[in-house]
């Protein structure tokens, strides 16, 4: 049996939605995107957004849009996919990483403060793996020293943490939808925020530096075309009506897994801050030994069922060791989790018979080294 890491759900309207915007003839700058950023902005409840061509292309329009440069600082985490560290990069401003809390795997947020000096412009915290990281003391912090708070909440839609939707907080936050997010858009992304200003700079960028309501040769800033299609959209918004079922059957295939591994020896389930009152599953991560990891993932691999080590640290890839100077052994915590962690089969639409599978795998490895 081969049971797939991930899988888009497109069991609703997609194929119905994405034939009309063909058929309509208008294939970029239309209805449909309007349609997903209203879409977006009610499940979060900000008053903005801005859906952009991928995730990696919010995060580098809301790095333009703060006017983050050269010498600026921005506190962020090694644990994360490298975009969320990228972007930073792309304005020639600095990532300044801070080690991770080994319970959520979020950034450490006791940590922040001894990072903050006069370079520092931004605050960027990642919600990894969906679990939404407590907004509300990064909040108390960047306002107290004046700084942006952005949220990469790219794998945490539709995620609250004491009632507060992840993206809501921040003065910008992303989501993604590459296909093995929670919704998908093929590939798209989009900006949320409440700030007005920013929310004009950026509906501008991402269309060439475009006046809203200029002439269409007419550029009022430097920008780009990071525009995400009509047809794009359209997934979009078939995804968005199904965003509630999508998240609730994702929580009860990781409900099973929950209870069917907790008992498995080598192994560790997510573990989920109590205060995570939703939780969007992204991907489901298990944790072994190091010792054992990579035999592990060989033997899954063998045995037909998709995994992937996530995350490898940002300050570990092999460019930021060689052009920035990072090392192994400056981030204990998020090297740990790097060396642990293992990603294993999570979908929405995962069959209970796949769900068998890769239980009934996982118990009758013996790990033999341990
Ligand atoms: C997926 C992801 C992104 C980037 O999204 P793309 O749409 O692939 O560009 C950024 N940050 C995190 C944490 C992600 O998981």
């Amino acid at each position: 049996m081969n049971v797939p890491l991930a899988m888009p759900d497109l069991s609703g309207n997609e194929f119905i939605y994405v034939k009309q915007v063909l058929e309509s003839g208008v294939l970029s700058i239309g209805p449909m995107i309007k349609k997903f950023e209203e879409m977006i902005c009610s499940l979060v409840g900000t008053r903005y957004a801005c859906a952009v061509n991928s995730g990696t292309s919010a995060l580098h329009l809301i790095i333009r849009a703060m006017g983050l440069k050269s010498g600026d600082e921005v506190i962020t985490t090694p644990f994360s996919f490298i975009a969320s560290s990228n972007c930073i990069l792309f304005e020639d401003a600095t990532p300044v990483f801070i080690d991770i809390d080994p319970f959520t795997l979020n950034m450490n947020i006791d940590e922040v403060e001894k990072k903050v000096n006069h370079k520092t412009k931004a605050i960027l915290a990642v919600d990894v793996f969906g679990q939404p990281v407590d907004m509300i003391r990064l909040r108390e912090i960047a306002s107290k020293h004046h700084l942006f708070l952005i949220e990469d909440a790219a794998e945490a839609i539709g995620s609250a943490y004491n009632g507060n939707k992840a993206g809501s907080l921040a003065d910008a936050a992303i989501f993604s939808f590459y296909p093995n997010k929670q919704i998908t858009t093929a590939e798209g992304g989009i900006v949320v925020t409440n700030n007005g200003e920013l929310a004009e700079n950026m509906l501008s960028m991402r269309s060439q530096g475009r006046a809203e309501t200029g002439q269409w040769l007419t550029h009022e800033r430097l920008g780009y075309n990071y525009r995400l299609s009509e047809l794009h959209a359209a997934l979009g918004v078939a995804q968005m009506e199904r965003i509630d079922e999508i998240i609730s059957k994702r929580f009860n295939v990781a409900k099973q897994y929950n209870e069917r591994l907790k008992s498995i020896q080598f192994l560790e389930i997510p573990k989920i801050h109590p205060l995570v009152t939703t939780m969007s599953w992204f991907v489901y991560v298990i944790r072994v030994e190091s010792s054992i990891r990579d035999t592990l993932l060989q033997y899954l691999t063998d045995n037909g069922i998709g995994c992937k080590p996530y995350f490898t640290p940002i300050h570990t890839q092999s460019f930021y060791m060689s052009e920035y100077g990072y090392k192994r052994g400056i981030y204990p915590v998020t090297e740990t989790a790097g060396d642990t962690c293992i990603a294993i089969p999570f979908f929405t639409n995962i069959s209970d018979c796949e769900i068998d599978y890769v239980v009934e795998t996982l118990s009758k490895f013996a790990p033999m080294n341990k």
